[in-house]
């Protein structure tokens, strides 16, 4: 008998959540919280102090000794700085515990040690941390004991954004006020607030520990550096929806047990398509707490791992040849009173809003593709985005067979008649049910699918920051929506004019539309007639960023000014450029400290035999090891060769002036000595000893879980 398991007892319980503050404080203060939750509205610091208190209060009760202010820093990950309640000491030697509405409200860290890009020198190092009160506070258990986790936004002391949040807030704003215009223009009146809903799949693997922490590797950058393929890779497609062993189960249950009580709606789990491979998805919340809890997500998964003797890679492509991960964000719109714009209904070609909607997604996906294309990238995502299991790095969309049939009536007969309908599924099995299939299938290999009720943005890469690839789709809807509520406001025929700019928007983005093989070369070739651009890398792509149509997008939004996007190109330019050279940096000791060393002894051995087998017996055969210690001794060369190479021009781009040049530098020249050293030495691990070999395989990563 397992024992008595209720999730809704334990989900939450580690959260200042609504109904905690509606038990706990003051109805006033309740109130004033909604207000500004829901509004915006300031909140006046006799209310922060009363919240403050009880938020404090409610944490010594969990077992809190010290807060923080939780934010998302432009180093893809989360920071922190832990405070204790206590006062300073009375004359009697004792301290209270306290927390104040201030310090609730603004922390003041000091910023000069996060990446600004330029926006603050190093002598003024002010920056400010500020409640972001529309997601909840938390308390998280750790080896540090219990912290009260406040997340907040991060700006400098000009109010200059140096985090994610910021931002995403800000485009939050832009696609709440531009949707209820649009909204009031088709007569509702109800809706009050309109939020971006975001669902983010995050896939991951699994390994041993113990084998992790003999791959130096993977410990200074998250992937192999080396590797040759094991015998078995991917191609029985056994491990997709396999069933979960029982050490991994058991992980996964207590992932889940962690994040319930973080109130982080933990829903869906499989292993995924490679070998240890895995996925979970939460069910969708608001765009700003979804980010939220993806970065909760991402470091629960790594220190639960560590607990059950495994560790969580989190990276895009941690092993050459087998399937990278990545995180599809799944995104909406939704309005406070339960529409989402999103929701074709029934009958599509009759559903005027959701019509002008999807022609308004088309024209921000199609017009700005490059810097959808921009927010997936990092330099995990490198490997993976063009890579065969991937989206290519070619931004389209699919529609499936029923949307695209009501977009091609609309742009080829002006108007939209009918709906396809999905038929009844047939098995042949008299005791299966009938049901009605969709009217669409999925497509796999779109960068951006329409999947229902929601589009599926599935270019974004496993350790990446969710905020920007938001913040791009909310911007971008957010402009074309004002572009059209601008013409419809001024209209003298309403629904004419919605007919006409849908059809319009419709026709001239539809070189966007792509319901085919994503993966295909044919595509590829397609894109480039249709003038879609194929951006290969993360440094082609964060010139996007800083383009006239960027700017003119994120200032006419509020989203980011010119300087904040300048001071972010430069952060992702040093990023892209220390990420490299670690790798190379990595592989050259590596190389130098086990591989040679490793393959002197195997061919000291070989060269050993061959002697003492000759000397034994002058006529023995002993031409195999002569032909492994020519070929052995070659690749060594090869190898040398190689490291020396690598070492030369990692130098050189060190130092370089820090930069695109720079990046360029290490994307093509460092990266093609990575891959020249790469080579041989895969080459050389086929045929060495296994126990002679410094590290464990890609077969003992893999298939030893
Ligand atoms: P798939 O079959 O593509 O893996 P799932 O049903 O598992 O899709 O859902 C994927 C994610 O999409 C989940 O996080 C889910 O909550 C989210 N999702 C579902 N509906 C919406 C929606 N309307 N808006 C945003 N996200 C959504
Ligand atoms: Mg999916």
């Amino acid at each position: 008998m397992s024992e008595h398991y209720d999730v809704s007892e334990i989900f939450g319980e580690y959260v200042f959540n609504d109904t905690v503050m509606r038990e706990r404080l003051p109805k006033k203060a309740y109130q004033k919280l909604q207000e500004t939750r829901k509004n915006g509205s300031e909140l006046d610091l006799a209310t922060a102090d009363i919240i403050a208190h009880e938020m404090k209060e409610w944490a010594v009760e969990q077992g809190a000794t010290h807060y923080t202010h939780w934010f998302q820093p432009l180093t893809g990950t989360t920071a922190e700085k832990h405070d204790s309640f206590i006062t300073s000491p009375d004359h009697q030697g004792k301290v209270l515990m306290s927390f104040s509405g201030k310090e609730l409200i603004k922390g003041e860290p000091d910023a000069s040690s996060f990446p600004s890009g330029g926006l603050r020198a190093t002598c003024e190092a002010r920056g400010y941390t500020a409640w972001d009160c529309t997601s909840y506070a938390f308390v998280r258990h750790d080896a540090a004991g219990a912290t009260l986790c406040i997340p907040t936004a991060f700006c400098s002391y000009t109010g200059e954004a140096l985090d994610q949040k910021t931002p995403l807030l800000r485009s939050m704003q832009a696609i709440n006020e531009q949707t209820i215009r649009l909204l009031r223009l088709f007569g509702n009146t109800t809706s009050t607030k309109v939020i971006p809903s975001v669902g983010p799949e995050q896939e991951y693997f699994l390994v041993d520990r113990e084998k992790y922490l003999k791959r130096k590797d993977i410990i200074y950058t998250g992937r192999t550096l080396f590797g040759s393929m094991p015998s078995k890779g991917q191609e029985m497609d056994d491990h997709y929806f396999g069933s979960i062993r029982p050490r991994i189960a058991e992980f996964m249950k207590d992932v889940n047990d962690k994040l319930w009580k973080l109130g982080i709606p933990a829903k869906t789990q499989h292993n995924e398509v490679a070998p240890a491979q895995h996925e979970l998805a939460p069910i969708y919340e608001t765009c700003n707490i979804a980010v939220d809890h993806n970065h909760l997500v991402m470091e629960i998964l790594k220190k639960t791992a560590n607990e059950h003797g495994l560790q969580c890679l989190l990276h895009e492509k941690p092993f050459a040849g087998v399937n990278g991960s990545g995180k599809h964000n799944n995104w909406s719109i939704t309005t406070d009173d339960g529409i989402n714009l999103l929701d074709p209904g029934a009958a599509p070609h009759e559903n005027k809003l959701f019509l002008l909607v999807l022609a308004c997604i088309m024209k921000a996906v199609d017009t700005h593709a490059d810097l959808l294309r921009e927010s997936a990238s990092d330099l995990g995502n490198d490997h993976r985005l063009g890579a065969n299991e991937a989206p290519p790095a070619i931004v389209s969309m699919f529609l499936g067979a029923q949307l695209e049939d009501v977009v091609s009536q609309l742009i080829n007969k002006g108007a939209a008649t009918h709906s396809l309908e999905g038929e009844v599924l047939k098995t042949g099995v008299d005791s299966l049910p009938d049901f009605m299939k969709d009217a669409t299938d999925r497509n796999r290999t779109s960068p951006f699918a329409f999947t229902g009720n929601k589009f599926e943005f599935r270019m974004v890469g496993s350790s990446d920051s969710i905020s920007q690839p938001n913040v791009v789709l909310n911007t971008i809807v957010a402009e074309a929506f004002k572009e059209v509520c601008d013409k419809l406001e001024k209209a003298d025929d309403f629904d004419a004019a919605v007919d006409e700019i849908t059809r319009e928007l419709a026709e001239k983005h539809q070189r966007i539309i792509f319901n085919g093989d994503g993966y295909s070369e044919a595509w590829v070739e397609e894109a480039a007639r249709r003038g879609l651009p194929n951006i290969p890398t993360m440094v082609d792509a964060i010139g996007s960023l800083t383009t006239e149509k960027a700017v003119k997008l994120f200032e006419s939004f509020g989203v980011f000014t010119e300087a904040e996007l300048q001071s972010r190109a430069e952060i992702l330019y040093e990023n892209y450029a220390k990420g490299i050279n670690i790798e190379a940096r990595a592989m050259i000791n590596i190389t130098n400290k086990s591989i040679i060393p490793a393959v002197i002894r195997h061919v000291t051995a070989l060269a050993k035999s061959v002697n003492a087998v000759k000397a034994a017996c002058s006529s023995a055969n002993v031409s195999v090891q002569e032909k492994r210690l020519v070929e052995s001794s070659e690749l060594l060369a090869e190898v040398e060769a190689a490291v020396a190479k690598l070492e030369e021009v990692t130098d050189a781009a060190l130092a370089m002036e820090e930069g695109k040049a720079q990046a360029e530098h290490y994307r093509d020249d460092v990266r093609a000595a990575m891959a020249a050293l790469r080579a041989p030495v895969d080459k050389l691990e086929l045929i060495v000893d296994k126990k002679t070999w410094p590290m464990p395989s890609y077969g003992d990563l893999l298939f030893e879980v």
